[in-house]
């Protein structure tokens, strides 16, 4: 019952490599139609938390349950992306030889199977589909563009529809704006908090002007565990996170 509302749920995981302890009793929780950011020195273990969840590392210990009652240190990494557990990497992976809306069509549910039907392709509801994700965005001025010729952040951008073209229940996301300008990091916080009106996202993140305009729950991962969670402003008062950032 405690967990009615809850999406995501970790509680004492623990994963280790070779003896060497990456995750050290990892406690977390995500509400439905929440976003939350995690931030942390490097090796503090978010890729490996990012990893558990997605079943790509199965933990030596702790629970990792979803909507409430989904066990996913049982399920493998295509049953949990099947669940609606949508990943995006730091490196956009798009289709760089396809068109913008292609890449969106390829994303689509069975899109990879029912692509050489272009009767169901050029169908209604698949045109619904990408038109609504090319508006959320903000590439549906360049959808006939091939995707390589785009900006980085713009390859963000389509990555992040192509996630959405799936109906995700859980988006997580690393690193957005790494390597971006300034101006694509706003953007892209704007994107991350439209989306966030209807999505759960986690998005780990160093950089802390774009936290700050995500405007969310940050939680500061450290040495495999959670140091200090609130609002970025009482994450960053906290003695504790201003040890280990300043003392690296
Ligand atoms: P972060 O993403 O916060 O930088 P990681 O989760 O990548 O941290 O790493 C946490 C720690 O676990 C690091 O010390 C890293 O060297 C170690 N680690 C991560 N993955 C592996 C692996 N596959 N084998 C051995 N050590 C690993």
């Amino acid at each position: 019952a405690v967990l009615t509302n809850t999406l995501l749920y970790l509680d004492g995981v623990e994963v280790s490599f070779d003896g060497f302890r990456a995750l050290r009793g990892l406690s977390l929780t995500l509400g439905a139609g929440e976003m939350c950011a995690i931030i942390g020195p490097n090796g503090a273990g978010k890729t490996t938390m990012m990893d558990v969840i997605t079943g790509k590392t199965r933990p030596d210990k702790g629970d990792v349950l979803f909507q409430g009652s989904i066990d996913l240190t049982r399920l493998d990494e295509a049953d949990i992306a099947q669940l609606g557990i949508g990943r995006k990497f730091q490196k956009p992976t798009v289709f760089e030889s396809q068109t913008v809306e292609d890449n969106i069509l390829l994303a689509l549910k069975g899109g990879r199977e029912v692509f050489a039907n272009l009767f169901w392709s050029r169908s209604a509801a698949a045109r619904a589909k990408i038109d609504e994700v090319l508006d959320t965005i903000r590439l549906d001025h360049v959808r006939t563009r091939l995707a390589g010729s785009l900006s980085h952040g713009q390859k963000q951008w389509l990555e992040i529809g192509m996630l959405l073209a799936q109906d995700p229940k859980l988006l997580l996301v690393d690193e957005p704006a790494a390597g971006m300008t300034d101006a694509e990091t706003a953007q892209t916080a704007v994107l991350l908090k439209r989306i966030a009106k209807d999505h759960s996202v986690v998005v780990v993140e160093h950089d802390m002007v774009f936290v700050r305009d995500l405007d969310v729950r940050v939680t500061c991962l450290h040495e495999g565990a959670v140091l200090a969670s609130g609002t970025l402003d009482q994450v960053s008062a906290n003695e504790r996170v201003v040890e280990v950032y300043l003392g690296r």
